[in-house]
């Protein structure tokens, strides 16, 4: 079945045009329970991870409570190409595949530790049949298995990053249902802008390069607001996950290389 997000109330680049500078598009991916198979895009579903490749480990030692070393990560979402017109990985892939250690790190803010990877599904030839899990988790980071139903939006820049005089314009206008209703769509996502509703936008630079990153990937406590919600059906939290106080984890990737470590930010 589709999802299918309602019209915004109103388009805001009619009533400012300047807008269209600062607007790109997202798939949201409207997770819901069920029972993804490796050949399909998921959240919390099993991966399409190669039999011969080693299962990716966390060995960071900046964990809120030490456990075992190393802890193996666990599946967050996997994404085909064929799936999501916001999938943009190097040349010649056809599948993302997002995986975090589900404990907290002091270094990412009390989050996950988050690792990408891009393939070619026609390079996987036998599948690893059993993943190892850790021994520990927290329940807040392991999504229950769920199918996506991907869906195209538009989407305009969060307020704190547009220029300072459209900002002012905008905000005279529309007040805070440009951030709510109007510009960013909430949940899970691929692509799109970050709405930096804690702390106003942070300079995410890649760390290898240093160039501005851009926002690859979203893991959502909630599917948002009411006027988010798609016509078809309404679960606000259907995977389970729940980030911070009912936050949002927003996955960066570096433009200028996909071997670059990906960023995360909390809001
Ligand atoms: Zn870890
Ligand atoms: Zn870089």
């Amino acid at each position: 079945m589709t999802r299918t997000t309602p019209p915004r109330p109103l388009d805001v680049a009619a009533v400012f045009p300047e807008l269209g500078a600062h607007t790109t598009t997202a798939t949201r991916l409207h997770p819901r329970p069920g029972a993804p198979a490796v050949t399909d895009s998921s959240i919390g579903g099993p991966l399409l991870w190669p039999a011969g490749e080693p299962w990716p480990v966390c060995d960071a030692d900046d964990h809120d409570d030490p456990v075992p070393l190393p802890t193996p990560m666990i599946p967050v979402a996997q994404v085909y190409r064929h799936d999501a017109p916001d999938f943009a990985g190097p040349p010649g892939t056809d599948v993302l595949q997002v995986l975090w250690c589900p404990l907290d790190h002091l270094d990412e803010g009390y989050n996950p530790l988050v690792r990408v990877f891009w393939r070619r599904a026609a390079d996987v030839t036998r599948v690893l049949a059993e993943p190892p899990s850790p021994a520990e988790v927290h329940e807040e980071y392991v999504p229950a298995p769920c199918v996506v139903h991907p869906e195209r939006v538009r989407e305009y820049d969060y307020i704190g990053s547009l220029p300072g005089d459209l900002a002012a314009r905008v905000r005279e206008r529309f007040g805070s249902r440009y951030q709510y209703d109007l510009s960013l769509a909430p949940g899970w996502k691929l692509g799109g802008f970050a709405n930096w509703s804690l702390t106003d936008p942070l300079p995410m630079d890649c760390e290898a390069c240093g160039a501005p990153m851009t926002l690859l990937f979203t893991a959502a406590s909630s599917e948002g607001p009411a006027s988010w919600q798609p016509v078809e059906d309404a679960p606000v939290t259907p995977t389970g996950v729940v980030i911070g106080r009912g936050y949002s984890l927003y996955v960066f990737g570096c433009p200028a290389s996909f071997e670059h470590p990906v960023a995360t930010a909390m809001q």
